[in-house]
């Protein structure tokens, strides 16, 4: 069954009251029992192929099995090392929904209760986090993969090759409903980003984390794992592009931001505010992303075939005094184009202002971007334009770099393909 029968299905069993134009509420616990009778028989289909992959390297690659829960658990596999399966509570066929796990604060412990800074992420793993929400098995089976395990602040290009190739090939599967995707904070907002340009399915993805380690009074993970698989089960999700979901509040990819360094309400969109937000069992839902993602940009998976990484694009944070420095040195390294977070709208220092005309005659595509949160970096000066430098609009310097980083991977892009590229995406 193609995603959009699924949702057909789905959509045909909702009985949840829409509460006015552009304001519906979903509750996914009475959706479920309803959609699970429906789709009896489905979770035993055969699956279709794998999506294509990025690079003959992956092709190549033996994937160790994942241990799935509940009742497509392989029983030729054992469970890992600490984790006791809980009893399966029904004996009806449930959606599959696939967790990939890339590491983060949601699977870090600490070594007291109270430790909340400087975990470790060695010691627990994605199993153990579901193992520890039996909530989530009566709802769904959850099939959970280890893609990497990195604190995101370290996150790589590479990551997100085989986070993408993973997302499309979990969503191709008719068996499976939605794919949720475990993650540290801190770069949380950039690979929701370079997913929501990439990946084609119309499924939900939806990414969580925690700001908290398991181990921690109050550890916030558990909680935002079960909403992140109630958020994936939902209908109203699909085709909304990679949605974070954190401390009750979902933001679309395009415009979800780190507010907060250390406060569990982590996530925000200052410009665009939440696109659904949990209510107790309640998904609220509240607006849609306006521009094109996931099935409708041209950006797709073949784009890295055979690429490292992305091509470099440096960001330049301006300050009193800059001199324009460290623009030189984003040329001397070989940077494919500049990211100059400037102050107010996209403002440039008058004493670096030299070094990025220089840039952009060299060929390195400058993009106008701002240190202030709120707001869109829109035309400013005419010797700005004259140069050629692309206002950011309002996306934020990491979310920038991001789009250049894809437009760019195809090496006969321009940078008038660029500048197109931040009016529509
Ligand atoms: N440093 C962690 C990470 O991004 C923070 C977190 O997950 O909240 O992986």
């Amino acid at each position: 069954m193609v995603a959009v029968e699924v949702n057909e299905v789905r959509t045909a069993l909702r009985d949840g009251p829409a509460s006015g134009a552009g304001h519906r509420e979903t509750d996914a616990l009475r959706l479920i029992p309803s959609c699970r009778e429906k789709l009896l028989g489905e979770a035993s289909a055969p699956h279709p192929p794998s999506m294509p992959t990025i690079g003959a390297q992956r092709l190549a690659r033996p994937r160790p099995p994942a241990y799935a829960f509940g009742r497509n658990r392989n029983p030729s596999l054992t469970p890992p090392a600490g984790h006791t399966e809980l009893p399966f509570m029904t004996t009806s066929p449930l959606p599959t929904v696939v967790v990939l796990a890339t590491g983060g604060t949601i699977v870090s412990s600490g070594a007291s209760a109270t430790q909340m800074t400087g975990y470790s992420i060695t010691n627990f793993s994605v199993e153990m986090l579901t193992a520890a929400v039996p909530a989530l098995q009566e709802i769904a089976t959850i099939e959970c993969r280890q893609v990497a395990n990195i604190d995101s602040s370290s996150m790589t290009s590479r990551v997100w090759f085989d986070l993408a190739a993973a997302v499309e090939e979990a969503a191709a599967r008719d068996d499976v409903v939605g794919v949720v995707i475990t993650h540290g904070t801190d770069t949380m907002e950039e690979t929701a980003y370079f997913l929501n340009l990439v990946v084609k399915t119309g499924k939900p993805v939806v990414m969580t984390g925690a700001m908290r380690p398991s181990t921690a009074i109050s550890a916030e993970g558990p909680l935002n794992l079960l909403n992140a698989v109630r958020i994936a089960l939902d209908p109203e999700a699909a085709e909304k592009g990679v949605l974070v979901a954190l401390n009750d509040a979902v933001v679309a990819a395009r415009d979800a931001t780190k507010v907060e360094q250390t406060n569990v309400a982590a996530f925000g969109a200052p410009n665009a505010g939440l696109t659904a937000m949990i209510s107790g069992p309640r998904i609220v839902w509240l607006s849609a992303p306006v521009r094109p993602h996931t099935l409708r940009t041209p950006f797709t998976t073949a784009r890295f075939e055979g690429l490292a990484k992305l091509p470099r694009v440096d960001i330049v944070y301006s300050h009193t005094d800059d001199d324009g420095v460290m623009v030189e040195a984003a040329v001397a390294a070989g940077a494919r184009a500049i990211v100059h977070a400037g102050t107010g709208n996209g403002s440039i220092h008058d004493a670096a202002e030299t070094a990025l005309f220089t840039a952009a005659k060299k060929g390195v595509v400058v993009i106008r971007a701002s240190r202030v949160p709120g707001g869109a970096t829109v035309e400013s000066l005419a010797a700005w334009q004259e140069a050629g430098f692309i206002p950011a609009g309002n996306l934020n310097p990491q979310k920038a770099r991001v789009l250049a980083q894809v437009v760019l991977a195809d090496p006969k892009a321009t940078a008038e393909d660029v500048r197109k590229a931040f009016l529509t995406y």
